[in-house]
């Protein structure tokens, strides 16, 4: 039997974000849950430096954004991710 010793999150959690919005467990040594929005490539905008691999995500690129549920922080707190990189990170190496 699977373990059941971690409150579930509020998946349908209101984010602002036009109902795009999940909640995912965060990066590897990060333990909280983190809202995670998927920007699409007609809204990628800007030039995000994504923390999975240090690399740049260019514009016009799919990606996701995320931020912890318990932080309260502004938009500037949220952080830009490469899809690939966010799905990979509770198993990267090299993680910082
Ligand atoms: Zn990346």
């Amino acid at each position: 039997m699977p373990r059941h010793n971690r409150r579930e999150p509020d998946r349908r959690r209101e984010t602002g974000d036009g109902g795009l919005g999940r909640v995912e467990r965060g990066p590897r040594g990060d333990d909280v849950d983190y809202h995670v929005v998927t920007i699409p490539g007609s809204r990628a905008k800007k030039v995000y430096m994504c923390p999975g691999c240090s690399n740049t995500i260019a514009v016009g690129v799919a990606h996701v954004v995320a931020w912890p549920v318990d932080d309260f922080g502004g938009v500037d707190d949220r952080r830009h991710w490469h899809t690939g990189c966010w799905r990979g990170r509770r198993t990267r190496t090299g993680y910082r």
